[in-house]
């Protein structure tokens, strides 16, 4: 077995373990695999072992391996920041949008998405444990952006993703009830189902806390490396 396939298999225990730990169902737990600085070579490799759901965070690298990739059948997510001067390329090549945090960025995200294509779905970004970053909307904010948002057509709001500090697990419980709580708000309440939480690191916590979709690079692609190839 190669490596890749071992990693992988190795996440998907560890998600599993969550959730039989949690006592919830380990079907309603997704692996997002997040590819950010490796090749394309690297993500066919993982696409072998079965891996559909792909995460990348730097518009100009991700256009580079859809293109690449463009015969596989990738579900390819953006989870980094959104500029409001790249929307157009996010809405014409990716399925998901995690990073959305202002209603001008989804306005642009529904007016640029192409009406035959399938809506985009969107995660709007919150700044769940007040972090000193300008990412994500305050949660305040969230019951009106969910009310608006939700109106917009070509799009599919799904539900919430945070990046809280490391150890804040109480930050992952703040994100659960806050995404229960806004639910009323959706025009579509049934379309909203998705807490993008958890990554290497913390997955297991943020299973517990009620995640849906996790978010990892390092367990499934070993340590990144930044420096000029
Ligand atoms: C890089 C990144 C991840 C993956 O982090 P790992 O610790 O490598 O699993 C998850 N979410 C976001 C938003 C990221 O930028």
């Amino acid at each position: 077995m190669n490596m890749l396939q071992q990693s992988r298999n190795q996440v998907l225990a560890q998600i599993h373990a969550a959730c039989e730990q949690a006592q919830r169902d380990k079907n309603r737990v997704q692996l997002l695999a997040v590819s950010k600085t490796h090749p394309s070579d690297v993500l066919s490799e993982m696409y072998q072992t079965g891996q559909r759901a792909f995460g990348e965070n730097y518009l100009q690298e991700a256009l580079d391996k859809i293109e690449k990739l463009k015969d596989l059948q990738i579900e390819w997510h953006f989870i980094g920041h959104v500029q409001r001067n790249k929307t157009k390329h996010l809405a014409e090549k990716f399925s998901w949008v995690h990073g959305v945090d202002r209603l001008i960025i989804a306005e642009r995200l529904s007016t640029q998405r192409d009406a035959s294509q399938a809506p985009l779905n969107i995660c709007l970004q919150v700044n769940i444990d007040e972090q000193d970053t300008k990412d994500g909307c305050q949660p305040a904010e969230v019951a009106e952006l969910v009310a608006q948002i939700s109106q917009l057509p070509n799009l599919k709001l799904r539900g919430l993703m945070v990046i809280p500090a490391p150890n804040n697990t109480e930050a992952f419980k703040d994100a659960k009830a806050l995404f229960d709580a806004v639910k009323v708000q959706h025009k579509n309440p049934e379309d909203w189902d998705t807490l993008s939480m958890g990554m290497s690191g913390d997955m297991d916590a943020a299973i517990a806390a009620g995640s849906t979709m996790v978010r990892v690079g390092t367990a499934l692609f070993g340590a990144r490396d930044y420096s000029p190839k």
